[in-house]
């Protein structure tokens, strides 16, 4: 074949862009622990699995609900505080959320806003919207610098609780004071897609602040990352909108299947989630022991500022990666390398990581 110049028809925004790197995904057949896309550790309880199983059959010719409303009515029983199914939109995976809220809200040239650091995602899905991402930087003391977000007049400015990668939370009063100051000019999103592994969450503000949307993911907490499940949570003024936006199949029979036994089996994950919590703190604990310095977090990851000695930041994700274990490093942004991010895995796979990291540090 010729070549062709596809560049010469391709939008300007792509083209600038250098395309959002994912965490590394061996699959099955290669033996890693992965402590680097925190991923649960545990498989889905047997009634999701189950459920998803019978859903592998005949009614696969058919589509799928158009909008996941038995999974919007399950996320309204499960949640409580007075949620009604028509303020849910479900996602294909919680990134799906945040595609359909840019799109929803933002043209091209609108400012999209953002604390620093947090998800690496959102500069590039703001760039393909055509807006325009500008950032503040976390208060010193982690809390959300209010009048300077609020001042950006953002469509859309995205806080994410827990932060990804530090694992911090704002205060929740915090995020109410932003809403409050930013009503006039857009949505607040809060990024729970850590929620369910901290010790409170967003979505009791929702009366309070209408143009609050809060997204919740399946593949941290609830075990899916592989079916693609997010739920996001708002005002029925703003589902009806969003709704409008988002693919018209965008969970799949099987997803809708698991996100509804998953919510219907919300007591099968308590024990899980507070393993995860449980190694979170055993964790932290012990890497403190070796030299790292590992604030708190309250998300399934802990940021871990290397020891000073012979390893730089990518030496340490090289030396881990040759003894089988992966983590994440952030090595573009200078306030993040000498840092991993470690996502909590089962007691012997932290064990493993950790007797790496003797095995480091002893050379
Ligand atoms: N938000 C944050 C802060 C995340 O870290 C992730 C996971 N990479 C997501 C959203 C997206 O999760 P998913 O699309 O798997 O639900």
């Amino acid at each position: 074949p010729r070549f062709m110049d596809v560049t010469q028809w391709t939008r300007p925004a792509v083209l600038g862009m250098a395309g959002y790197a994912p965490g590394e995904q061996p699959q099955a057949a290669e033996r890693v622990i992965k402590l680097n896309t925190n991923e649960n550790p545990y498989a889905p309880p047997q009634a999701v699995l189950d459920a998803m199983g019978a859903a592998l059959g005949d009614a696969l010719r058919l589509y799928p609900e158009p909008d996941s409303r038995s999974v919007r009515e399950a996320a309204a029983r499960a949640y409580g505080h007075g949620l009604q199914p028509q303020q849910v939109v479900a996602g294909n995976g919680s990134d799906d959320l945040l595609t359909i809220i840019l799109r929803t809200f933002v043209d091209p040239g609108e400012t999209v806003a953002a604390l620093d650091p947090t998800y690496t995602l959102y500069e590039p899905l703001v760039t393909l919207q055509g807006g325009r991402y500008a950032s503040a930087p976390w208060r010193e003391d982690g809390g959300l610098p209010v009048d300077e977000l609020a001042g950006l007049r953002a469509k859309v400015i995205f806080v994410t609780r827990p932060n990804a990668p530090t694992g911090h939370v704002c205060a929740l009063s915090e995020v109410v004071e932003l809403c409050t100051k930013t009503q006039a000019h857009g949505v607040v999103v809060l990024d729970e897609a850590y929620g369910d592994f901290a010790d409170d969450h967003g979505l009791g503000l929702l009366p309070d602040c209408p143009n609050l949307i809060v997204t919740r993911s399946f593949s941290k907490s609830m075990c899916l990352a592989g079916a693609r499940i997010g739920l996001g949570f708002m005002s029925v003024a703003i589902a009806e909108q969003m709704h409008k936006v988002r693919d018209s199949y965008n969970l799949d029979r099987v997803a809708q299947v698991a996100a509804t036994a998953a919510l219907d089996n919300l007591d099968a994950y308590a024990p899980l989630i507070a393993k995860i919590k449980s190694e979170r703190a055993r964790l932290t604990a012990a890497l403190r022991q070796r030299g790292f310095d590992a604030p708190e977090s309250q998300a399934n990851f802990v940021l871990a500022k290397i020891p000073a000695g012979a390893l730089d930041g990518r030496g340490w994700l090289a030396a881990l990666r040759q003894k089988g274990i992966l983590v994440r490093y952030f090595g573009h942004d200078p306030r993040l390398s000498d840092k991993l991010r470690i996502t909590v895995g089962a007691p012997h796979e932290n064990d493993a990581l950790l007797a790496a990291v003797d095995g480091i540090l002893v050379g």
